[in-house]
């Protein structure tokens, strides 16, 4: 695990900001789903995003690559704001790699097609050199022997370990994760846990939604607290399991630690 040095509130500087939202705000009808959002995270780091169901994790995640737009603040990816469409959001998409809760593999190909596909399409890679890449890729993620079957052939959490060899054959900036154990069987969830850590080691960019405790201590420089849209509180994982400041995430960990 990477030490990293504990400022008061654990933000990151602000020169090496890879993900910048600013005072974003989103509504679906008259929810207030997003209230001014302000999140930098750094090149490298590691932030777990916890939080009581409802509270605008996954739409956080979801605008971060576009899946959802936002009604006012700012969104920079490298220093530069969201595409609004076509090639370059496309990119956006592969630039900012996502696994979901339900592996959202494509059911009629193949486990290399899936991790083969995104490459030849939007990266215009060589099909050749992108199957090499997705067998390397398959190899680290341990499922290099389930190549050639389909999706539906495989256990939960090898689905998912594809999911994520699919999004980092992109190559992405970043990696979000939006609980994507919370669909496994118990024993599955440390075989993706293992490859998440491994990630995280090799220094990957990550947002993590998880409910997985053990996983943000151990992984994260940083733990965000959201509650009713808001960030209610951030901090290195130790200062926050142990002295959280917030009664929100105080009553929150005393139900589920
Ligand atoms: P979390 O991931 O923390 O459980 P979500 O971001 O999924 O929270 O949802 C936050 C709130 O927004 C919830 O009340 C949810 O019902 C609502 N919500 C999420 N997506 C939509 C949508 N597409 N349309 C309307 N309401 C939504
Ligand atoms: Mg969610």
């Amino acid at each position: 695990m990477t030490e990293v040095s504990v400022t008061k509130d654990a933000t990151p500087p602000a020169g090496d900001a890879l993900v910048a939202l600013s005072r974003v705000n989103k509504h679906f009808g008259a929810l207030h789903v997003l209230q001014d959002i302000d999140l930098t995270i750094a090149r490298g780091e590691v932030v777990v995003v916890i939080g009581p169901s409802g509270s605008g994790k996954s739409t956080l995640c979801r605008t971060i690559n576009r899946l959802e737009t936002v009604d006012s603040g700012d969104i920079t990816i490298d220093g530069k704001p969201l595409p609004q469409e076509g090639k370059e959001l496309a990119r956006l998409r592969a630039d900012v790699g996502m696994v979901f809760q339900s592996f959202n593999l494509f059911a009629h190909k193949t486990v290399l097609e899936n991790v083969t596909l995104g490459q030849v399409k939007v990266r215009k890679a060589d099909k050749k050199a992108a199957e090499d890449k997705a067998r390397a890729l398959l190899d680290r993620v341990g499922v290099a022997a389930q190549a050639d079957k389909y999706p539906a052939q495989l256990s939960g959490g090898q689905q998912q370990r594809v999911a994520i060899a699919r999004a980092l054959a992109m190559d992405p900036k970043v990696m979000l994760f939006d609980e994507p154990t919370s669909a496994l069987d118990p024993e599955m969830i440390n075989e993706v846990l293992e490859v998440m850590q491994q990630l995280a080691r090799d220094g990957m960019t990550m947002v993590v939604v998880t409910h997985e405790m053990g996983f943000a201590r151990s992984a994260a420089n940083r733990v965000v607290f959201m509650a009713d849209g808001r960030i209610v509180e951030e901090a290195v994982p130790d200062q926050f399991f142990s002295n959280p400041r917030s009664d929100r995430a105080k009553d929150f960990l005393s139900k589920i630690l």
